[in-house]
C-alpha cells in the first residue's frame, strides 16, 4: 500500500492534472482534498482534451475510484455541469467510480454572488477572485454556516437548516451589499434539483477510505493550486481560502490517519501566475508575450492570460519545503526549446542584500530578481523519452534546478500528452 500526494510547488497551473492522469495507473483511489471549481486541471489523453475543475483527474482510468473529500467546496450545480460535459465525451461516471463525501460542505449559489459583490466593493484592491464563491464559502464553513452534503438525505432537517441559514445570509446580502434577498423556495428548489441528481454519489467516503487502507490499496491525494496559494503559507492575501499543501491531504480527504509515503511536487520549467499579487520574476513586453505564446499560458478556467517569467528558485525552494516534497515532476521543458539562453531567477535582492529566503508577504513586492543564464538546447525535445536522449544543455538545466531546490527531479515532462515524459528514477 502507498499513500501519495501530487501537489503544486508554485502558484498553481504547474501541470498537476497531467501528472495525476499519468500516475493514476499505479493507484486504486484518487481523492481531491481541498478547493473548488475555481481552478482547472488540463488533461490530454486518448479521450480528448479536458479542463477538469472539481472532478478528480483519475476519472479517465478504468477501475480507479475517485473521491471528492470533505475538504472540497462542493458546488452541486457546477459539479453536475462538469459531469455532463465529461460524459458527453464518452467518460463513464457512476457511483462506483465517483464518490462524494457526505461531510463535504455545499457551496451555495449565494457564495458565488457574494464573491462578485465583494470584488466589486474592493475595486482596484481586489484579490483577483475567480468569482466561484470560494472565499465566502470557506468563511461560512468555518463559521459552521454551511450545509453538509449528507443533509440532503434528511429533508425535514434540511428545510429547517436552510431556513435558518437563509435568514442569516439575507442580512449580509441586503444590509451590507444592498443586494436582493434569497427566498426559501428558490434555495430549496436549487437544493432539490441538483441534490436529487447527485445523491446517488454521496456516501460515507471516510469509511470507504478506511476500508481501502485496510485492503492495502494505493491512494493518491490530488491538490488544487500550489504552495504559494496556500491559505497559511502562501502569499497572503493573494491565496486561495483553503490549505493546498500536502499536510492537509489526510484531513481534507477524509482519512486523517493517513501517512504520506510520497509527495510529488509539480514545478513548471518556467514561472506562471494567474491573478493578482507580487510575482518577483515577472516578465513584461515581448519576452513575456513570446513565452506566453510558446507555453499557451491562458487560464484553463478563466481564459485569462497568465503572467509569465523565468523559473524562480527562491520561491520554488520555499514551495518544496512547505510541501515536504520527496520527488519533483518538472513540466513543460519543451516550451523553453526556442530560447538561446535560459534565464533563471537564482536569488532575490531585498533591501540591498542578496537573499535565498522567501520574504514575508508584506515585503515580497520589494524584492527584485537576480537573474542568471544557462545555455539553451535549441532543438525540439517533445519526442524525447529517455534521459540519455535529452540534449546535454537540457540535462544541465534539470540538474541545476535539482541542486538549487534540494529535491530529486524524478519526472521531466516534454509535452501535454500522457506518454510525453522522461522517467529518471
Ligand atoms: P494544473 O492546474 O496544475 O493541472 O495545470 P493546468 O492544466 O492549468 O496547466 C498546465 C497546462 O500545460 C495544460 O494545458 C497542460 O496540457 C499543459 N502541459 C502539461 N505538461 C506539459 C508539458 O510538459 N509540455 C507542454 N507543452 N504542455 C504541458
Amino acid at each position: 500500500m502507498s499513500n501519495s500526494a501530487i501537489v503544486g510547488i508554485n502558484w498553481g497551473d504547474e501541470g498537476k492534472g497531467r501528472m495525476v492522469d499519468l500516475l493514476t495507473e499505479r493507484f486504486d483511489v484518487v481523492v481531491r482534498y481541498q478547493g473548488g471549481g475555481n481552478a482547472g486541471h488540463t488533461v490530454v489523453n486518448e479521450f480528448g482534451k479536458f479542463a477538469l475543475h472539481l472532478l478528480p483527474s483519475g476519472i479517465f482510468r478504468k477501475g480507479v475510484v475517485n473521491i471528492l473529500g470533505n475538504g472540497v467546496a462542493l458546488d452541486l450545480e457546477n459539479l453536475w455541469n462538469e459531469m455532463e460535459d465529461v460524459r458527453s465525451k464518452g467518460i463513464s461516471l457512476t457511483p462506483d467510480n465517483l464518490k462524494i463525501s457526505d461531510r463535504a460542505s455545499l457551496l451555495l449559489p449565494w457564495h458565488r454572488e457574494l464573491d462578485g459583490l465583494e470584488e466589486a466593493r474592493l475595486k482596484d484592491k481586489k484579490y483577483g477572485s475567480t468569482r466561484q464563491g470560494i472565499a465566502p464559502f470557506y468563511s461560512d464553513k468555518y463559521q459552521k454556516k454551511t450545509i453538509l452534503a449528507g443533509e440532503l438525505f434528511y429533508p425535514s432537517h434540511l428545510r429547517e437548516h436552510a431556513k435558518d441559514l437563509l435568514e442569516w445570509k439575507n442580512l449580509t446580502l441586503t444590509k451590507v451589499y444592498g443586494a436582493d434577498p434569497w427566498t426559501l423556495d428558490h434555495l430549496l428548489e436549487w437544493l432539490s434539483d441538483f441534490g436529487e441528481k447527485l445523491k446517488p454519489y454521496i456516501c460515507d467516503t471516510g469509511s470507504f477510505l478506511r476500508s481501502a487502507q485496510h485492503a492495502d490499496k494505493n491512494i493518491l491525494f490530488e491538490a488544487q493550486l500550489g504552495s504559494l496559494r496556500d491559505l497559511d503559507f502562501g502569499i497572503v492575501p493573494y491565496t486561495t481560502s483553503s490549505n493546498a499543501i500536502a499536510a492537509y491531504a489526510p484531513v481534507g480527504s477524509g482519512l486523517p490517519s493517513a501517512k504520506l509515503d510520497e509527495i510529488i511536487g509539480v514545478v513548471k520549467a518556467y514561472s506562471t501566475c494567474v491573478g493578482e499579487g507580487p510575482f518577483v520574476c515577472e516578465w513584461f513586453g515581448d519576452d513575456a508575450e513570446k513565452l506566453r505564446e510558446a507555453g499557451g499560458e491562458y487560464g484553463a478556467k478563466t481564459g485569462r492570460p497568465r503572467r509569465v517569467g523565468p523559473i524562480d528558485l527562491v520561491a520554488t525552494r520555499y514551495g518544496v519545503a512547505v510541501q515536504g516534497a520527496t520527488d519533483i515532476a518538472l513540466t513543460k521543458m519543451d516550451v523553453l526549446s526556442y530560447m538561446d539562453q535560459i534565464p533563471i531567477c537564482a536569488h532575490y535582492r531585498l533591501h540591498g542584500k542578496i537573499t535565498d529566503e522567501f520574504p514575508f508577504p508584506s515585503i515580497l513586492s520589494e524584492a527584485e530578481p537576480v537573474i542568471e543564464y544557462m545555455e539553451g538546447w535549441k532543438e525540439d525535445i517533445s519526442g524525447v523519452r529517455t534521459w540519455e536522449d535529452l540534449p546535454e544543455n537540457a540535462q544541465r538545466y534539470v540538474e541545476a534546478i535539482e541542486d538549487a531546490i534540494g529535491c530529486h527531479i524524478t519526472y521531466v515532462s516534454v509535452g501535454p500528452e500522457r506518454d510525453a515524459y522522461i522517467y529518471r528514477g
